[in-house]
């Protein structure tokens, strides 16, 4: 087994084994594999492994990648900073956006998908720590913009992503500061889900903290180091 498959396999038990302490069924939860600044070699890897969902964060290096990968069937997530002239290219070449944080790019990525696709799931980020580095919407807003991005008709609304702040505690004190912050993403999906929205998705975990995020109700956990290695960012 090459490392990669090693590394995925790891990864889902911690997911199953998570699931196992939060009484929920591991079916439930699905494991996008984070590529970003990986080469494509390495995304082939994990396919061949069985992993299907790839959240890339930057776009020129998703659509190199995206080329070289082209015989495959590959399921392609944008998760990174959207910039308003990048809207053509996400609509164009991915399945689903997980941070949207504003309507304008909301609206865009509408008209500029294309009509021959289903429409572009996408999740609106949501910045539960309020640090001002942070990407995402206040939770104030997240009501307002996730009922204008439903109306969008080229985009599914399928729920909410959030990166907690990384903690500077002891592991107890970070997990429980990581748990409180997914929970609120999570209140704040359950509130929207009673004002007439259909989210199922909660875009939240990674590679340090996939089980505090399954423990709060993740849907989907966004992993990389814990399957590539390592990133070493140029
Ligand atoms: C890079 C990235 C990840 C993966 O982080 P790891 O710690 O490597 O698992 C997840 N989500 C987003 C939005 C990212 O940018």
């Amino acid at each position: 087994m090459t490392t990669i498959s090693t590394n995925l396999q790891a990864v889902k038990r911690r997911i199953i084994e998570a699931c196992s302490r939060a009484g929920r069924d591991p079916a439930d939860i699905t494991l996008l594999a984070v590529s970003k600044t990986f080469p494509s070699g390495a995304l082939r890897e994990a396919h061949a492994a069985g992993q299907r969902g790839f959240g890339e964060s930057y776009v020129q290096e998703a659509l190199i990648k995206q080329a070289q990968l082209a015989d495959l069937d590959l399921e392609w997530h944008f998760i990174g900073p959207l910039q308003s002239n990048k809207t053509k290219s996400v609509a164009e070449h991915f399945t689903w956006v997980h941070s949207v944080e504003r309507l304008r790019i909301a609206e865009r990525l509408s008209a500029q998908r294309p009509a021959g696709l289903p429409p572009l799931n996408v999740c609106v980020q949501v910045n539960v720590s309020g640090e001002a580095s942070k990407s995402g919407c206040t939770p104030g807003d997240a009501a307002a913009l996730c009922q204008a991005v439903a109306r969008l008709p080229n985009l599914r609304l399928r729920g909410l992503m959030a990166i907690p702040e990384p903690g500077a505690g002891s592991a107890a004190e970070n997990s429980a500061l990581a748990r409180r912050q997914f929970g609120m993403l999570r209140e704040l999906r359950d509130r929207l889900n009673t004002e007439g929205l259909t989210l199922d998705t909660l875009s939240m975990g990674m590679s340090h903290d996939l089980e505090d995020a399954i423990m709060a109700g993740a849907t989907l956990v966004r992993v990389g180091t814990a399957i590539f290695g390592e990133r070493h960012t140029t």
